[in-house]
C-alpha cells in the first residue's frame, strides 16, 4: 500500500531524512517511534506529499509521489491524516467539518456527504455532538471528530502523527480506543506514537528512527520481545518510555 524507497530529504543544508526505506502493506498497522527531532513527522508528511523530498520515491497504492505527472491533490485525498493538533475548522460545526472536504474535494452532494460524515461520527461515538462547534468539545472529542473527518473521505490508508500527545491524560484512552477499533477493522495505518501499549496491542511492525534514519524496522514481537537484539539507541529509547 505504501512503499518508501531510499528517501532522503534536506531542509536547506540540514539533512532531515537519510535513505529511509520501509513499507506498509494493506491491512497492516505500523508504529513509527523515536526521539524528538528524529524525523518522524517529516517522514509521515512525505507520504501524503505535504513535504517534498529530494531523493528516492514513495509509492502510494502503486502511484509514485516523485513522478511529476502524478496528481498530488487526488492522491492526497485518498490518504487520511490526523495530526497532533486537531486542526478542525473552529468556525464550522462538527457536521460542516465532516462534510466540507467531501463536497469540495470529492465532489459529493451535500446530502451524500452528510450521510457519510454522520456515519463516521457515529463510529467514533459522537453523534450527539453533530451540531456543536469544535470549541465546545473536549480535546479528546475534537481528535475523534478529526478521525471521523479523515474517515469520511474513504481513505485507503490512515496516517497519524502523535494523535494523543497534545491531550490531557484522561482523554488519551478514548482516542486510542478509536484507533484500536480501526486497526481491528483492518484499516491500513502508519502511526507516529509513543503509546507503546497501543503498539504492543495492535501494531504489526515497529519502525524506530533516530537522527533521520530508520534504524529498526521489525515485527512487533521482535521489537518488544527481544530487547537485547535492539540497537543501543532503541534500547535507550525504550528504557525511557516503558
Ligand atoms: P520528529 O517528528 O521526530 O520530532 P521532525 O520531523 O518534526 O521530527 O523534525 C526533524 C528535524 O527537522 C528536527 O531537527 C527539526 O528541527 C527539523 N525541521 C522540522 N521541520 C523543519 C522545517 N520546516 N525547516 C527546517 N527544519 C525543520
Ligand atoms: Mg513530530
Amino acid at each position: 500500500m505504501i512503499e518508501i524507497k531510499n528517501v532522503s530529504k534536506w531542509y536547506g543544508t540540514f539533512q532531515v531524512l537519510t535513505d529511509c526505506t520501509t513499507s506498509v502493506q494493506k491491512g497492516e498497522v505500523v508504529v513509527v517511534c523515536g526521539p524528538s527531532g528524529s524525523g518522524k513527522s517529516t517522514l509521515i508528511k512525505t507520504v501524503n506529499a505535504l513535504e517534498p523530498f529530494q531523493q528516492g520515491d514513495i509509492l502510494v497504492d502503486g502511484v509514485s509521489i516523485g513522478d511529476p505527472k502524478t496528481n498530488l491533490p487526488k492522491l492526497r485525498s485518498r490518504v487520511g491524516m490526523v495530526f497532533q493538533h486537531f486542526e478542525l475548522f473552529p468556525h464550522l460545526s462538527v457536521t460542516e467539518n465532516l462534510t466540507l472536504a467531501q463536497i469540495k474535494v470529492l465532489g459529493r452532494s451535500k446530502d451524500e456527504a452528510r450521510v457519510r460524515g454522520l456515519k463516521m461520527l457515529e463510529r467514533v461515538g459522537l453523534t450527539a455532538h453533530k451540531d456543536k462547534f469544535p470549541g465546545q468539545l473536549s480535546g479528546g472529542q475534537q481528535q475523534r471528530v478529526a478521525i471521523a473527518r479523515a474517515l469520511s473521505m474513504d481513505p485507503i490508508v490512515m496516517l497519524f502523527d502523535e494523535p494523543t500527545s497534545a491531550l490531557d491524560p484522561e482523554m488519551v484512552g478514548e482516542v486510542l480506543d478509536v484507533m484500536v477499533q480501526l486497526a481491528h477493522e483492518g484499516m491500513t495505518m502508519m502511526c507516529v506514537t509513543h503509546e507503546m501499549g497501543f503498539a504492543r496491542k495492535v501494531s504489526h511492525r515497529v519502525v524506530f528512527m533516530d537522527q533521520g534514519k530508520i534504524i529498526e524496522d521489525c515485527k512487533k514481537e521482535e521489537f518488544f520481545g527481544n530487547p537485547e537484539a535492539r540497537s543501543t539507541r532503541a534500547k535507550d529509547f525504550l528504557s525511557k518510555i516503558l
